[in-house]
């Protein structure tokens, strides 16, 4: 799954909180019988029939299933997960036995007593139930989306981590692997698309029609897809596979850009994994609505409409980049995650920190001048930050129940899963590693493991202590602080490295248990062509360079942790900055930001470095400055000393944006197409008059030609017209999200509205909401936006208050779990800290407690840095104005 630039960003703060106090303990390879879970072992599925008849209209899901099961003990129960269904009868053998049917609704199970035992052996166990369609993302959910003959309706669905028990009757758990044959009963002029091609179609009564697909290989339910609408595809061949991509009418031929990428992805992930892709088509689905992220189904990728279709007439060039990342990571998983699936959720990293890690490769693969790994820099500083912190976990993390699994999706879970497996990789060398994955998919396919399956998989290849190494960042949490300092004996310089935990916590916390990692440590002078590599486990103290020479620790930026450097050591790189590479300049500008939200260092050392960057450096340094003056910016919104930050910071981006101006020539899907865009809103929202005047004419003309605008500057433009809005511009943004029937235009305009920060408009944004007009999908989203781009985070906080049930009953559970302590993430003070645990509902759910937990330490973090770190910023600003 795949979630990281929408519904991601509000579950990025979760994570489950676990006490991994104790040294880490390697975990055993892959037994069917010791795998964690909740359902009794001793019958297992073995092939599901499942026909089933959606009720577009009535949102009923009545179905009839037939499930060849295999009875391991002699037993008159079975146990298996069903939600929200009804049960007209079970029965075994041909109706030998019928069963009584007892539910447990908040286990989510079914158990059918038979009145004699089943005997061991294969039976077929024959089901007809009724189950229900949702209206929010979840299980079967209906989408109704705009077109240009009225809104019309389809059907997706989205099972991952422990949904495909509400549309069948199942063994829903990863471990119980089984072939599925299924056969809908569906409106005649809708096309149907499932995991596999479908071998037989015919009509049922004068609008109905059955369809019939061909049975899955062996896989674990929540790869189960089923989407059904007004749909079309295009296609193409490639090493006898058929793949498609899907979109609602009049929309496939946007899919061209991700036809091309799939073509070219399914080929090389052949030769990477060999093993060859084993389904005989893919297709890749765009869903206008439900949830908004990706879904990696085995055949049947489904994506949120604007994450897989391009039109170049509408889309910036560069929106070609994520969407060919999460076509790489969902494609990625067809293998690790399909093929070869994590035993249980604990495991869950190693399907989402691999096929993070696989999208990275590929588009540095396919599209090198994107330099992913040096513009997705911010992905592991994410990850650093957080697992920074006491809420944090391990990334592989203890996993009670299916409600736990889902709040695992977070961002340690993704990124520092990659960072991990990029680190590793490096250390084994590109050859070595792929060897080990090819021979893991070869040993696994089909089947289940456990990360200790990949490790030995890994060391049987590359003779190198891969376990240790690995399981000190995969069991414990943290992240490694590696102290450096060079000092001079004779002629030689010596570089002395020794481990610590890095905590990032507010003052009065109690401090956290130390840890010890294995870690592989690259350094060397700025142009080092190749690094030296240490293993550190401890403390060591090894040659480096001549006397006075920079010596950068982690060259590179390739490995997880963070450097503090001694004051020699440190005051040499500062004056060789210009000649880092770019990666390990916006390495040591992290780092040295990252001391500074330690209570380490004080800001004057990061603000000092900033001073130093010339105006043409790359993007990804220029980003890191951005993130952290907005970061800034936020902490001061209600300081009087805010204009002088903003007029500081307006100041050094001003000579960045200058060079660039707001027109420039190039392909459009440039590094520098992408920073212009990013400075335009940065200074737009530090108050650039002139920028924001530019913005308005821009957009006036955009109005009255909208070639005049081009794609590359609608989003920065369109934000900037948004959060000045006054209420006609307000009334002209949602006339145009009312008119568009494109997804990605259509968020634009929302999310520009919902940016607004005049308070009336703010009101009229909230009150939305609640209405039909707002995609369910960008609801959260755009109560977010009021708090953080509108800068009323009291308004939402009040509504969302007011408004609780209504928005629940609309948004699901996860608006409850997930949404509310993220929201208040927008404050820094201790008054909403304390509004936030007092309210219920948000600690209703296990997922709810840890989500708050998470939130208060972020509220209390940024409480200590705005008192301690902002007066320190105050004061250097002063001193550079005189
Ligand atoms: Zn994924």
């Amino acid at each position: 799954m795949a979630d990281f630039h929408g519904v991601f960003r509000y579950l990025a703060t979760l994570a489950l909180m676990l006490t991994m106090s104790g040294a880490a303990s390697a975990e055993q390879v892959f037994s069917f019988d010791a795998t964690p879970g909740k359902l009794p072992k001793n019958v297992v599925p073995v092939h599901y029939t499942i026909a089933l008849a959606p009720g577009f209209e009535t949102l009923a899901l009545p179905g009839v299933e037939l499930v060849d099961i295999e009875v391991r003990e002699p037993t008159a129960r079975i146990t298996l997960n069903a939600v929200n269904t009804t049960f007209a009868s079970v029965s075994i053998d041909d109706e030998a036995q019928f069963a009584v049917v007892t539910l447990d609704a908040a286990a989510e199970t079914a158990t059918f007593t038979f009145p004699q035992p089943l005997t061991v052996g294969v039976h077929k166990l024959r089901i007809a139930f009724e189950a229900r369609i949702n209206k929010f993302g979840t299980g079967l959910f209906t989408v109704d989306y705009p077109t240009d003959t009225g809104v019309k309706r389809l059907i997706s669905s989205k099972l991952e981590p422990s949904d495909a028990r509400r549309i069948f009757p199942c063994w829903d758990e990863p471990a119980f692997k089984a072939v599925f044959a299924l056969e809908v009963t569906v409106p005649r002029n809708l096309l149907a698309v499932g995991n596999m091609p479908v071998v037989r179609e015919q009509p049922f009564g004068p609008d109905l029609k059955q369809v019939a697909f061909a049975p899955t290989p062996k896989m674990s339910t929540y790869l189960f897809v089923l989407t059904v609408g007004e749909l079309e595809r295009i296609t193409a061949d490639v090493d006898g596979v058929t793949i498609g991509v899907v979109a609602t009418k009049g929309k496939a031929a946007k899919g061209q850009f991700a036809l091309d990428s799939a073509v070219k992805l399914l080929a090389w992930f052949n030769d990477y994994f060999g093993v060859k892709y084993p389904l005989p088509k893919l297709d890749l689905i765009a869903v206008p609505g439900g949830f908004g992220g990706a879904m990696e189904n085995w055949g049947g990728i489904t994506f949120f409409e604007s994450r897989l279709l391009f039109d170049p007439t509408t889309n910036a060039d560069t929106a070609r980049r994520p969407i060919f990342g999460i076509i790489a990571h969902e494609m990625a998983h067809q293998w690790f995650g399909d093929l070869v699936t994590m035993a249980w959720w604990d495991n869950l990293w190693l399907n989402e920190g691999f096929a993070t890690w696989m999208a990275t490769k590929a588009s540095e693969q396919f599209f090198p001048q994107w330099q992913s790994w040096l513009n997705g820099y911010g992905q592991k500083q994410f990850a650093l930050s957080l697992d920074a912190r006491r809420t944090s976990h391990p990334i592989q993390q203890q996993v009670a129940s299916e409600s736990e699994a889902m709040v695992a999706f977070d961002a340690i879970t993704y990124n520092k899963g990659q960072a991990l497996i990029r680190m590793l990789e490096n250390y084994l060398g590109e050859n070595v590693f792929r060897e080990g994955i090819r021979r893991y998919m070869a040993a696994h396919a089909y089947g289940n493991t456990t990360t200790a399956d990949l490790w030995q998989a890994l060391e049987n290849v590359a003779h190198k202590p891969v376990t240790g190494i690995a399981a000190s960042f995969t069991e414990q949490d943290g992240v490694p602080l590696i102290l450096a300092e060079t000092s001079c004996s004779g002629d030689t310089q010596r570089l002395a490295l020794r481990q610590e935990r890095f905590v990032v916590a507010p003052r009065a916390a109690a401090a956290l248990p130390p840890r010890n990692w294995q870690v592989p440590i690259a350094f060397g002078p700025p142009q080092a062509k190749s690094p030296d590599v240490v293993l550190l486990q401890g403390a060591t103290e090894i040659a480096a360079g001549s006397c006075g020479e920079a010596i950068k620790v982690n060259l590179g930026d390739i490995g997880y942790y963070r450097v503090e450097y001694g004051p020699a050591s440190r005051a040499a790189l500062a004056k060789s900055l210009a000649l880092l590479s770019p990666e390990d300049r916006v390495n040591f500008l992290a780092d040295a930001w990252a001391m500074v939200a330690a209570g380490r260092a004080e800001p004057s050392s990061w603000l000092a470095l900033i001073e130093a960057l010339k105006p043409d450096d790359s993007r990804s340094v220029w980003d890191q400055v951005i993130t952290t003056m907005g970061a800034l910016n936020r902490l001061s919104r209600d300081r009087a000393e805010r204009p002088a930050l903003q007029s500081y910071a307006r100041a050094r981006l001003r000579r960045v944006f200058d060079r660039l101006g707001w027109d420039g020539s190039g392909s459009g899907d440039d590094d520098t197409t992408l920073l212009r865009g990013s400075l335009i809103r940065t200074l737009g929202e530090f108050g650039d008059e002139e920028i924001l005047a530019e913005a308005k004419r821009r957009f006036a003309g955009f109005l009255q030609d909208p070639k005049s605008l081009p794609n590359a500057l609608r989003d920065p433009v369109t934000h900037l017209v948004g959060i000045t809005a006054d209420s006609a511009t307000y009334d002209t943004l949602l006339g145009l999200a009312r008119k568009s029937t494109v997804t990605s235009e259509r968020l634009r305009y929302f999310f520009a509205a919902a940016s607004a920060r005049n308070a009336d408009l703010a009101h009229a944004t909230l009150a939305l909401t609640l209405t039909d007009e707002v995609p369910g999908t960008i609801v959260t989203g755009m109560i977010n936006s009021v708090a953080s781009s509108g800068e009323q985070p009291d308004l939402a906080w009040d509504f969302v208050q007011k408004n609780f049930d209504a928005l629940l009953a609309r948004q699901g559970p996860a608006f409850r779990d997930q949404f509310v302590a993220n929201l208040m993430t927008n404050f820094n003070d201790e008054a909403h800290a304390a509004e936030l645990t007092a309210f219920a509902p948000a600690q209703a759910t296990s997922g709810g407690r840890v989500m708050t937990a998470r939130a208060l330490e972020t509220i209390a973090i940024a409480a200590d840095l705005k008192a301690r770190a902002l007066p320190a910023v105050d004061a250097w600003i002063k001193a550079q104005n005189k």
